[in-house]
């Protein structure tokens, strides 16, 4: 019997294709991987005979060879999991994390040609699983390729948990003088179906052909198979579970569009460049700080915030434009005054913060009651426009890099984390 996995020969209309058997998807076409490492998906109709070749448990990957090709620029791509590093475990069905970095680079072919790669396995997890102790592997190993002087480097990650990592490297690396461009996929690698080919395949199109520097990251535009996005660092957000369009940049634009066929780069905002008279620092995590993420909601109790009273920080997602329930407005709401004292006392000993639930917009604490009892108790933010996300992380950064300002220094803005102006079309774009 002829599984995923195995090696098959198919002889389709007039031609003969070998290659791995995919996982399949479609009832209607056999997806199978060449050995040149692209996909084809063949009609099954036109299918007149199939042969297995070898079975799964015999194939072995031979490790990649890299010849210098000195007319192509370098990059280095590390890998730390997640589904672009997954196959599908034909004997489960489930998607886990078990490429090797040898057996990654094989599949994408096509990036060999356009730049000389030097890949290094930092981790196989799959993101949501991650901690501070990772962002500073991370920051470190980055800022070792950049000392290389390495033209860019990508980081393959789990799209769940990309845009905080994408923020923390933009705290931790700071003057960073070249691309760090996170890529993920919503489908794994081994899949017809997968994004992981071109959004790689953009990423590094990206930082050939234009001198950004700085930490962002490139997935796919749309739901087909044309264009990729590449989104700012600190200002991005995973807003689907499992689009292929999943992640949209919040509160601003997208900083470039690549259609990966024709490679034409369209420029869509201003960006930093490549300079060589900075010089790349590390500001690290503190990895035994404690800091918080609570979202408020309706029927919320004191205990609620009060559980955070031996933390370092806490980042409150605040309802509408500022507000959390603090106050007693008939017989059912005295709890929300209970909540207001709870909150009076955890930011007398805890950095509280406040970011925007509704994803999109600013932070206005001034404009109604609640929103002024929370600035009265101390709690920051105010006018900000900052993912919970990346709020969460930079109040993480400055209670590690600069604990003394943290108030201060979360309103302002370090990384392109806060847009000086709300833009009209920065509105689910
Ligand atoms: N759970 C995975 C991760 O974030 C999902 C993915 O990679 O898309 O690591």
């Amino acid at each position: 019997m002829i599984g995923a996995g195995d090696k098959i020969r198919v002889f389709y209309k007039d031609k003969i294709f070998e290659g791995i058997l995919m996982s399949q998807e479609k009832p209607d076409f056999l997806d199978i991987k060449l050995s040149s490492g692209y996909n084809v998906g063949l009609k099954k109709k036109s299918i007149t005979k199939t042969e297995l070749l070898k079975k799964k448990s015999e194939l072995k990957v031979p490790p990649e060879k890299n010849v210098v090709k000195k007319n192509l620029p370098t990059m280095s791509i590390l890998h730390t999991g997640g589904t672009i590093a997954s196959k599908v475990d034909y004997s489960t069905g489930a998607v886990i994390a078990q490429f090797t970095e040898g057996e990654l680079l094989s599949m994408f072919p096509e990036i060999k040609n356009l730049a000389n790669i030097n890949s290094r396995l930092i981790r196989n997890m799959q993101s949501e699983m991650m901690r501070f102790s990772h962002y500073n592997l991370l920051a470190k190993a980055i800022a070792e390729e950049a000392k290389k002087g390495v033209d860019g480097v990508i980081l393959t990650h789990g799209t769940d948990t990309m845009h905080y990592t994408a923020a923390a490297l933009s705290f931790a690396l700071e003057n960073l003088t070249i691309p760090v461009i996170l890529v993920g996929s919503q489908r794994s690698s081994d899949r017809g179906s997968t994004d992981a080919a071109m959004n790689l395949l953009a990423a590094v199109q990206f930082i050939t052909n234009t001198d950004f520097a700085g930490v962002a990251m490139c997935m796919h535009e749309n739901n087909d198979d044309k264009n990729c996005l590449i989104l700012p660092g600190c200002k991005s957000r995973k807003m689907h579970t499992s689009r292929r369009d999943a992640f949209r940049p919040i509160n601003t634009t997208a900083i470039a569009r690549i259609d990966v066929e024709s490679k034409k780069i369209t420029l869509i905002s201003e960006y930093d460049k490549k300079d060589k008279n900075k010089k790349i620092s590390l500001k690290l995590f503190d990895e035994k700080l404690k800091v918080g993420l609570i979202k408020a909601h309706v029927n919320m109790f004191a205990s609620e915030f009060l559980a955070y009273k031996d933390f370092d920080g806490l980042v409150v997602e605040i309802m509408g434009i500022g507000h959390i329930p603090t106050m007693k407005v008939d017989e059912f709401t005295s709890e929300n005054e209970k909540i207001l004292n709870a909150i009076n006392t955890l930011s007398k000993k805890v950095v509280v913060a406040a970011a925007p639930q509704t994803i999109y917009g600013r932070v206005d604490m001034d404009v109604y009651t609640p929103g002024k009892q929370l600035l009265k108790a101390g709690v920051i933010g105010n006018h900000t426009d900052m993912t919970p996300e990346t709020a969460f992380i930079k109040l993480a950064w400055l209670l590690s890099n600069h604990k003394n300002e943290a108030r201060k220094l979360f309103g302002k803005n370090l990384r392109g984390e806060i847009s000086e102006r709300s833009e009209k079309g920065a509105y689910l774009v």
